[in-house]
């Protein structure tokens, strides 16, 4: 068992995607995640950064059991993932938000679509009507309730699938790709809102991304490649290796990269500058 109480733990995780052929013969074996050990505590927010085909989606999904390992053990609290009769309260406990808002959305009204979560929980009608609003609200989404979700932005309808996985009241949210789909405005408005969510209302947030500007508000960053957690550190820590995460072919804020190559020209400016009010 793990020694210490993290929301999620996981020990030399490593998941496999097979393919058979017709008489059941391995054709084919993808080592998706390789041997991964990482902790998350309590109202952290987590990054996870890598470029496409990195394994970050993947890692994510054994966050709710998803996915459950080929080797090695992932816990949610004490839970092991593995174990089928955990399921239910893993769910519970850990909701995900995926890259597509429209797969997500089901209701043809926006407050419906955000109540069906905890109705489907069996929460009692009148408290689902109070965390419907409570949602709406921490996603700024509330005057939108009355509204078709088809007529929302990207932006707003990500920020309606959020809305949808915090009426469950789960203890984390993980999202995988929320703003690859949207635009910069879009893009803003979801990670303001999972800031909030962070900030506010103290959600345990797992937040996959390949942007690396996503990432300058979280407590802790992964980055992966190949699978494998290469770094990990505060997102200033991150910023500050600035070669490493060309190698990684990972897009550094231009203001980052200025301010690196100025260090290096021998200006006395700090290690990983985050932003463009930093820089300045
Ligand atoms: P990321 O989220 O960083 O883009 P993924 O976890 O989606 O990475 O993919 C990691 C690796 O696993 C990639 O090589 C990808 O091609 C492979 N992969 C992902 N999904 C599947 C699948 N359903 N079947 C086979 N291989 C897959």
């Amino acid at each position: 068992m793990q020694d210490r109480k993290s929301l999620i733990k996981t020990k030399d995780l490593v998941y496999e995607y097979i393919r058979r052929d017709e008489e059941g013969n391995v054709e084919n074996l993808t080592e998706a995640v390789s041997h991964v050990d990482l902790e998350v505590q309590p109202g952290d927010f987590i990054a996870i950064l890598g470029h496409n085909g990195s394994g970050k989606s993947t890692l994510a999904k054994h966050f709710n059991s998803i996915l459950v390992p080929s080797e090695g053990t992932v816990w949610i609290e004490e839970m092991d993932s593995a174990d089928e009769k955990n399921l239910w309260d893993i769910r519970q406990k850990v909701g995900m938000v995926f890259q597509n808002p429209d797969n997500q959305i089901i209701g043809q009204v926006v407050e419906e679509d955000v109540g069906f979560g905890p109705e489907n929980m069996g929460v009692p009608t009148k408290e689902i009507w109070e965390r419907v609003e409570e949602s709406l609200k921490t996603v700024g989404m509330y005057e939108f309730r009355k509204y078709s979700p088809n007529k929302l932005s990207g932006g707003q309808k990500q920020r309606v699938s959020i809305a949808g996985v915090i009426a469950m009241h789960p203890q984390c949210i993980v999202l995988d790709e929320p703003t690859a789909m949207l635009d910069p405005r879009g893009r803003k408005e979801v990670i303001r809102a999972v800031r909030a969510l962070n900030d506010v209302e103290k959600m345990t947030a797992i937040l996959i991304t390949h942007y690396m500007e996503e990432i300058v508000y979280a407590d802790k960053v992964f980055v992966m490649d190949a699978g494998k957690v290469v770094m990990s550190g505060t997102p200033r820590e991150v910023f500050s290796q600035v070669e490493k995460l060309k190698e990684l072919r990972l897009e550094v804020p231009v203001v980052t990269e200025l301010a690196y190559e100025l260090k290096k020209a021998g200006l006395p400016m700090p290690d990983g500058i985050l932003d463009s009010r930093e820089f300045v």
